[in-house]
This record gives C-alpha cells, sequence and structure tokens, in this order.
C-alpha cells in the first residue's frame, strides 16, 4: 500500500495590517483528528478522499487555518512546520512514505521572515529528495523561486469565489497518483507577469477571467499537460515576488509545459486592460449618495461593501473613517431602522459591553492596529445585544457586542472575523432584511450577503486593503509593474522561470 503524508497551511497575510497573525487566530488540527473535521469544499478534502480512494494510506500531519489578517508569528510558524516535519520523520522510520501532497495557500507570509510556503517546501524537499511533492494552491498564491523549485507541481483553484477548492486538491492528489503509479515525470514552467490585481477585479464570473480559466481547462486537455494554473497574487502584500504567475506542469516535456505557460502569460497580459470592478463602485461620499437616493425605491437592504478595510482579505477590520461618516451623516437618523454595521474588530471594547445589556455607555473603539489610516470614536450609546463565544462558518469562537450609536447599529468582534454571512446580525438579534442599509468590511458580498442584499454597492475606502492599488506605499515590489506603471513591453517568452531557474 502506498503511503501519502498530507498537511494543509493556510493563511493569506497582508503586509500593510500591522497586526501579527498568531496562535490563539489559528484553528490548528492535529493528527487522525483531521479526518474527523473535513470540510466539504477544501482541498485537503479532495486530498484526502482521492487518496483514500484509490486504496492508500493517508498520514494526517497537520492542518492549520486562520481568516486572512498581518503577517505570522515567526514563533508559531516554526512550531507548525516543526510538527509537521517532526511526524514527517516519524512516519518515514515506521515504513517508507512515497510521495506527499500538501494543500497550500501560497500567500502565506512570515514577520522577518518573508515567504512561508517556499521555505517549509524547500525544507521538506531537503529531507525527502527523491519522493514527489505535489499541492494544490490558492488563486491568489505569489510564486516563489523557493516553491518553484522545491515541488514537482501545483495546481490553483480555477474559481473566485472559491467554490472548486475540493476539485483542486482532487486534481494534486490525482496528479500524486500519476507520479507513483504511471511514472508520470511533471516538468514544470513558470511565466511572471507584472500584474498587480485585487480579488474584486478577477472574479471568473465575469471577463476576461471566463475566457482565460476557459484556456487553462482547454490547456488541460491537451496530451501530455498535468495542470494549467493562473496564481493571480496578492496585492496586498509588499514583496518582490508580487505579480501574476501562470505555472504550467507537463508529464516529461519541459517545452510543452514552456511553451503553453508562455502563451497563456501572452493572454492574461493582453487582457491586462479588461480588469474592472463588476459591481456599482464609488469613492466614499458618492457610495452614501447614491444608497441613500435608491432608498425611495424600496429595493432594500441596500448592501455597502467598506472594501478597504476587508478582513477576508486581511485587513485589520478596524478603520472607522467609513463609519464616522456614516454616523455624523444627518440622513442616518432619519432612517426607520439604524444602519447595521459589521464591524470593527475591537476585543478592548467588546469585553467593554459584556453585562451591560440595556445599558447606555460611553464607548471608545476602533483603531487600535491600524493608527495610521483612521482614529478611533468615542461616542455615547446602548449596548443592545451581547453574544458569548459566536461561531459561524469555520470562524474561531469569540464574543460579539452589538453597540448603537448615532443612528447605527455597530456589531464590536472579540476575534478578528469576517462579515460573509447574515448569522452574523441575525444572531445579534437585528435582521438585515429588515433595515435600509447594511454595511459589511468586505469586498464583493460573499454568496450568503447577496442573497440578502436587493442592490450591492462597493464604497473605495481607506484600509489595508485599499482597492485603489496606485495610492498604496508598495516599496518592495518590482517595477515595472501594471497598474501601477503603464508603459512599458511586456513578453512572456523572455519572463520564463524554468526548472531549477
Ligand atoms: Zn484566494
Amino acid at each position: 500500500m502506498k503511503r501519502v503524508l498530507v498537511a494543509a497551511l493556510h493563511h493569506e497575510s497582508n503586509s500593510f495590517n500591522p497586526i501579527i497573525t498568531c496562535e490563539k487566530d489559528f484553528n490548528v488540527i492535529y493528527g487522525e483528528d483531521i479526518f474527523h473535521k473535513l470540510r466539504d469544499n477544501d482541498s485537503i478534502t479532495g486530498i484526502i478522499k482521492t487518496l483514500q480512494g484509490v486504496g492508500y494510506e493517508v498520514i494526517p500531519t497537520v492542518s492549520a487555518r486562520a481568516v486572512p489578517n498581518g503577517e505570522i508569528d515567526y514563533d508559531f510558524y516554526n512550531k507548525i512546520k516543526n510538527e509537521i516535519i517532526k511526524r514527517a520523520k516519524i512516519a518515514q522510520e515506521e515504513a517508507k512514505i512515497d510521495a506527499i501532497t500538501l494543500s497550500l495557500h501560497g500567500s502565506m507570509r512570515i514577520k522577518n521572515q518573508g515567504e512561508a510556503e517556499g521555505y517549509f517546501l524547500e525544507e521538506l524537499r531537503d529531507i525527502f529528495p527523491d519522493i514527489p511533492i505535489f499541492s494544490s494552491l490558492d488563486m491568489h498564491t505569489t510564486m516563489t523561486k523557493r516553491m518553484h523549485n522545491s515541488c514537482d507541481g501545483f495546481v490553483g483553484y480555477k474559481c473566485a469565489p472559491h467554490t472548486d477548492c475540493f476539485e483542486t486538491g482532487e486534481h494534486a492528489a490525482k496528479m500524486t497518483i500519476a507520479a507513483l503509479e504511471n511514472g508520470a515525470s511533471p516538468k514544470s514552467a513558470w511565466v511572471k507577469v507584472p500584474i498587480l490585481i485585487a480579488g474584486e477585479q478577477s472574479s471568473t464570473n465575469v471577463e476576461p477571467m471566463i475566457e482565460l480559466i476557459n484556456e487553462l481547462r482547454v490547456c488541460e486537455r491537451k496530451e501530455g499537460i498535468m495542470a494549467a494554473s493562473y496564481l493571480m497574487g496578492f496585492p496586498w502584500a509588499d514583496n518582490e515576488d508580487s505579480s501574476i504567475a501562470v505555472y504550467v506542469v507537463a508529464d516529461g516535456n519541459v517545452e510543452l509545459a514552456q511553451r503553453e505557460a508562455v502563451r497563456l502569460a501572452d493572454l492574461i497580459w493582453s487582457r491586462r486592460n479588461k480588469f474592472c470592478f463588476h459591481t456599482e463602485t464609488y469613492n466614499e461620499k458618492e457610495a452614501l449618495d447614491v444608497a441613500f437616493g435608491a432608498i425611495k425605491d424600496g429595493q432594500l437592504p441596500i448592501y455597502i461593501s467598506d472594501s478597504g478595510d476587508n478582513p477576508t482579505a486581511g485587513a485589520s477590520s478596524d478603520c472607522t473613517n467609513f463609519l464616522k461618516l456614516i454616523m455624523s451623516d444627518n440622513r442616518t437618523d432619519k432612517l426607520t431602522k439604524p444602519v447595521i454595521y459589521g464591524g470593527i474588530y475591537d476585543p478592548i471594547a467588546t469585553n467593554e459591553c459584556e453585562g451591560k445589556v440595556g445599558q447606555e455607555i460611553t464607548l471608545t473603539f476602533g483603531a487600535k492596529f491600524d493608527t495610521e489610516t483612521s482614529s478611533p470614536i468615542t461616542a455615547k450609546g446602548i449596548v443592545k445585544a451581547y453574544v458569548k463565544d459566536w461561531s459561524r462558518a469555520g470562524m474561531l469562537k469569540g464574543d460579539l457586542a452589538l453597540f448603537n450609536s448615532s443612528g447605527v447599529d455597530i456589531v464590536i468582534s472579540q476575534t478578528h472575523v469576517g462579515y460573509i454571512v447574515p448569522e452574523i446580525f441575525i444572531d445579534l438579534g437585528v435582521n438585515p432584511k429588515n433595515v435600509e442599509i447594511v454595511v459589511c468590511k468586505l469586498g464583493y458580498l460573499t454568496h450568503q450577503q447577496s442573497l440578502v442584499a436587493k442592490r450591492s454597492i462597493m464604497a473605495l475606502t481607506k484600509g489595508n486593503t485599499n482597492e485603489d492599488l496606485k495610492t498604496l506605499n508598495y516599496k518592495k515590489v518590482k517595477r515595472p509593474i501594471f497598474p501601477l506603471d503603464y508603459d512599458f513591453e511586456y513578453n512572456g517568452i523572455d519572463n520564463l522561470i524554468g526548472e531549477e531557474g
């Protein structure tokens, strides 16, 4: 029986966010427990089920994931990485390991180190120089030389929103099986494409991504191609590797992988001006004007995204600028129901609300972490609700408070939550279906929130996920890069990085 080691590491690390993501932010699962906690749409689930499906013994080591946030604490990262290595060595002593199949994010970054996945893969490769190592990746991976040189083959998600995580895990597992059963000899090619792009401009439900992803599928149907991926990078991490990567794996034929990667790189470059927002998008003030103006149409609720401070893309979630604008707008108080605002990450302010439901208090909250973008709010208001140990959609448990002030019901959270499901409001006693305006710290609405929203507006606000990339203070990103730079030549062939490149 073939024995395959698996592990999962998932975090999208925003280097503009000063928060250091540490142990308390992570959901870490060890060993056999991983089998009992598999979620339907995870790449690790696709990997494990596919390998077990062909009768392999799967050796689960560690699965660690957290909501996107700032860079990860160095000691915690080493603890997790060393635990995987330790378990791998123990398993190897028991009996030979035939392959390693990983579920990685690809844009995980460590404070005072830089990239996470590259160093991790390098260490694994040193210990296991002769066995196949494959990995699934998030579509928002930042490809690096270390990653490229230390892994036999990657495959990234092809859907954003990421609805194909299971299938991508399955794909990585099938490459592993091909290498072990059919003697497949993976050769990979990587072409850098100097484009910085936010996830909101590269949804796969709209052009140009529909065409581009379709081309990946055409490529993967060609004889000898094992995987083809557009790895779109992550613009809110300032590092020298930031860019789009085209990554192709072919069986035994590096020229084929290179030819296809260059073709796909030239294609995405030629479409660079077609990337745009596909929802109503305005500056902060216009967004409020449009929303207040639309209330009379009766298509309610209107959702507004506070997109510059989106915790699901790694922002601190404690910027107060847009909330201040709403609280000080004299139209807010005239609504029939308070604006629902989700929300501000502030453990101290959350704790101050505990045991005070129904009471009027003066609360200072927000701007504890991102002190550069905004300043704290001090306001008198009523604590309307408090929920202990709230958790939904796989988020870590933490308390939530609902604080009403200046016509706004503000969610204040003890943990770094994402406003991905309407239950985050409903569980606090306010139903978004019954109000005029709901504000979420999101980019595009999640599927669950969009089911409630009758209209969706994205406000271009300030914060660690500012959608206007040209205004960000990049220091390490290699130039020229689109859209920071417009006027430069590019072709795929000159940016091909071959194996061991
Ligand atoms: Zn992603």
